[in-house]
């Protein structure tokens, strides 16, 4: 993409009512904007970021067997009465809406309720299970604290996978696949070694759920950490005897920390298949509740924890896996040569399947690289006179600050190689 298309403005100051690090850092980098509190619209660059989250998320769900769908944002609120899921009283974070014609609809905060409904449609048989569809789809909760930035929105992406099993060691079984799978989505994103799976309440659905938590000054929630098991326990549970009976933990070698619950898997049990009527025939041909469980993470919250832990002074720092653009191609001077040079590189790089940003603007050195930092593209290269009297580009990691000096071949390696 050439930056002279690209609409969005970096900005100096971030507004003044927003609080939050990473809010402040992606709007100043024009990566979101804020339509009001707790509610952002993703700009391109925000864009591109998201979607490799998302990507990354697709790719680890469906590799246990995740088959993916999308539902409906409004909900039939007999469905939610069904669960006793209607009352406000019950769930505080609706944000119902009227018909014209009389009647009210609600703006779904979760989907227990359509899919546990809509697969009595298609399961009946012990041969349609397991199954494990996902989606992601936009939630909307009337959440009352709204000053996180993106971790914390009343309108949100949210992955969530469901899982129906014949009982509960089928289930069991896919618990522990699906925790390994948030393992590598979280490896991948870079957050691997500051998230801990984490013992939480389970709700009204079973004993403990599991949450990642990733370690961070910002976050709402404070965890206990056993480095020898890598595992953790949420606050809500510290006090509980049994969390250590069934982990084995010792109490006394936990470290307190600030955390974000990036993720969560739960067990759920026949909650809904009893409530709903989920039920298949088993080999003797008796009917059984479906036994379900469900997994959550939260794109957008995951991108806000990047930009919260992984920035500096000069701005955001993203890692490979999750930056808009692999390269932030930097034309310095308006000279002839140096544009051709520029611009046949751009090609290059494309040619190549690089994802390139190409500031190709008529601008100060100064302003292109102050925007490169805040923008933090990993791989900053530079072609100017000098880069051209040399023969090589000016190559800068962004997270380091390294400067490297490439041949076009050089850099075509380095770019292919599997640590770049
Ligand atoms: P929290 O405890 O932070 O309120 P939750 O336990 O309600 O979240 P779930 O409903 O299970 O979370 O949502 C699954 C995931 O969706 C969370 O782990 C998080 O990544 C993300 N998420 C939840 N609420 C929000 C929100 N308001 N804004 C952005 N992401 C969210
Ligand atoms: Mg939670």
């Amino acid at each position: 993409m050439r930056q002279s298309q690209l609409f969005t403005k970096t900005r100096r100051e971030a507004p003044a009512d927003e609080v939050s690090k990473n809010a402040q850092l992606l709007i100043r980098a024009g990566y979101i904007h804020k339509e009001m509190a707790g509610v952002y619209d993703l700009l391109p660059l925000g864009l591109r970021t998201f979607e490799k989250v998302v990507q990354i998320i697709r790719e680890e769900m469906n590799n246990i067997g995740g088959v993916e769908l999308h539902l409906s944002a409004l909900q039939d609120p007999r469905i939610w009465k069904a669960t006793d899921r209607w009352n406000d009283e019950r769930v505080d974070a609706w944000f119902k809406t009227e018909l014209k014609g009389g009647g009210e609809l609600g703006l779904g905060f979760t989907h227990e309720e359509p899919l546990t409904l809509l697969m009595r449609e298609q399961l009946s048989s012990w041969r349609d299970l397991p199954t494990y569809p996902y989606q992601f789809q936009t939630k909307f909760r009337n959440e009352t604290r709204a000053k996180s930035g993106l971790m914390r929105t009343r309108e949100f992406v949210m992955k969530d996978l469901y899982s129906f099993s014949k009982d509960e060691a089928e289930h069991a079984q896919f618990y522990e696949k699906a925790a390994e799978a948030y393992k590598r989505v979280f490896e991948r994103i870079g957050l691997g070694e500051k998230t801990y799976m984490t013992f939480a309440s389970g709700g009204s659905f079973s004993k403990y759920s599991h949450e990642f938590q990733t370690v961070c000054e910002a976050g709402e929630d404070v965890i206990y950490i056993d480095e020898a098991s890598q595992l953790a326990i949420n606050k809500e549970v510290y006090d509980d005897p049994e969390v250590y009976r069934t982990t084995g933990i010792n109490k006394a070698m936990l470290k307190e920390a600030k955390a974000i619950e990036v993720g969560n898997i739960f067990t759920l049990g026949t909650r809904f298949s009893d409530a709903l009527g989920l039920v298949y025939k088993d080999q003797e041909g008796s009917n059984k509740p479906v036994f379900m469980g469900s997994y959550g993470i939260g794109p957008a919250r995951v991108m806000a924890t990047v930009a919260e832990l992984m920035a500096d002074d000069k701005g955001l720092v993203w890692p490979t896996s999750i930056a808009p653009f692999r390269v932030h191609l930097i034309q310095l001077g308006e000279e002839g040569e140096v544009k051709k040079e520029a611009q046949e590189l751009y090609e290059q790089l494309q040619t190549a399947g690089v994802d390139v940003l190409f500031d190709d603007r008529d601008l100060r050195a100064g302003e292109k690289f102050a925007d490169s930092e805040l923008i933090g593209i990993p791989l900053r290269v530079v072609v100017s006179q000098k880069t051209l009297a040399a023969g090589e580009f000016e190559c800068v990691e962004r997270s380091t600050g390294a400067t490297h000096h490439r041949s076009l071949s050089d850099l075509l390696q380095y770019l292919s190689s599997s640590h770049a």
